[in-house]
């Protein structure tokens, strides 16, 4: 009888593995389609300078709305992405994307774009950029890439020579949710950044979290040792940006200032941010 249960068990665990297997393969289909189609679009979401108070640029960052589910979040399909090499075709979309769109922004207007560190793998990361700002008349100052510590950690020469190839191009280079990674400070010394952007686990509870605080008041230090500028992700609270201004902070993203908005929403912006700017010029007062 035990015996009967176990097998029972077992089957009911296979069948469960399967139901996931099928709907992921089914994610990989349809995104296929979705990548083939253009359907998926970069939203944008506002970088702030914390001494004057505006907007420097816009992180871009992929939807893909679904016509059954909705928009699709990219933790439900970036991690796919990778494993079936579908990022390749994504994340050139996106820097397509970006770039044209960020080249109708007024022209100190930056824009980030995320990179996978297995694009990086393929290998064609200085062509891929270098065709999508040619094609979109951005110039390269404008347009900063993202990259996780994961990528860093492979010490390749060849990630180091695209980075140091990127830069002289005026790309610029940010290290993105620094802390969650095996975070070691020797990378810093070798890799090329020009920004490092905090982790929001850090900047959550800031206020309250005393360690939280020494961490970012440190990390804050370092930028302004290595002459790298230091974004806060993910601030949601006023009082999370008093402590990141009181430490210094140079920039900060998150929700009280803007969530991510579709392009056709970013001119308009911008416009009430030189409104604002006319009036009073309290900081977020313009984004939020
Ligand atoms: P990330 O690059 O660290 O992007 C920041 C994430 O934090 C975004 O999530 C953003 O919507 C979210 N966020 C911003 N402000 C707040 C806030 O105040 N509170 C909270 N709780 N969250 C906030 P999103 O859009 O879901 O993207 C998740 C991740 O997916 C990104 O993390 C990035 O690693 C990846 N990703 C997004 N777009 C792309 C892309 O085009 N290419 C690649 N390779 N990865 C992408
Ligand atoms: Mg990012
Ligand atoms: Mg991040
Ligand atoms: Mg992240």
């Amino acid at each position: 009888r035990a015996k009967t249960e176990t097998r029972g068990s077992f089957s009911y665990f296979e069948s469960g593995m399967d139901a996931r297997a099928q709907s992921r393969r089914k994610i990989e289909t349809e995104l296929r389609a979705a990548i083939q189609r253009d359907v998926l679009q970069p939203h944008y979401q506002p970088l702030i300078d914390l001494s004057s108070g505006r907007i420097t640029g816009f992180e871009a960052l992929v939807r893909w709305p679904h016509p059954e589910r909705g928009m699709i979040p990219p933790s439900e399909f970036i991690p796919i992405a990778e494993e079936t090499g579908l990022i390749s075709g994504l994340g050139r979309s996106m820097l397509r994307q970006a770039c044209s769109d960020a080249a109708k922004w007024p022209d100190e207007v930056c824009v980030a774009v995320n990179m996978s560190p297995l694009q990086f793998r393929v290998g064609n990361v200085l062509s891929l950029v270098m065709d999508a700002l040619k094609q979109s008349g951005l110039p390269a100052r404008r347009l900063e890439l993202e990259i996780t510590e994961t990528l860093v950690l492979e010490k390749s020469g060849q990630v180091l020579a695209t980075l140091h190839a990127l830069r002289a191009l005026g790309v610029r280079i940010s290290m993105d949710d620094f802390g969650t990674g095996y975070s070691s400070l020797s990378y810093l010394r070798s890799f090329p950044f020009d920004k490092i952007k905090v982790d929001q686990s850090f900047i959550r509870d800031l206020a309250a979290n005393r360690e939280a605080q020494a961490i970012v008041r440190s990390i804050v230090s370092l930028g302004k040792g290595l002459g790298v500028t230091i974004t806060a992700e993910g601030v949601e609270t006023e009082a999370e940006l008093r402590c990141l201004r009181a430490e210094g902070c140079h920039e900060a993203q998150g929700y009280l200032f803007s969530r991510p908005r579709p392009n056709v929403e970013i001119v308009g912006l911008l416009q009430a941010q030189r409104d604002a700017a006319d009036g009073t010029s309290s900081g977020k007062a313009m984004v939020a």
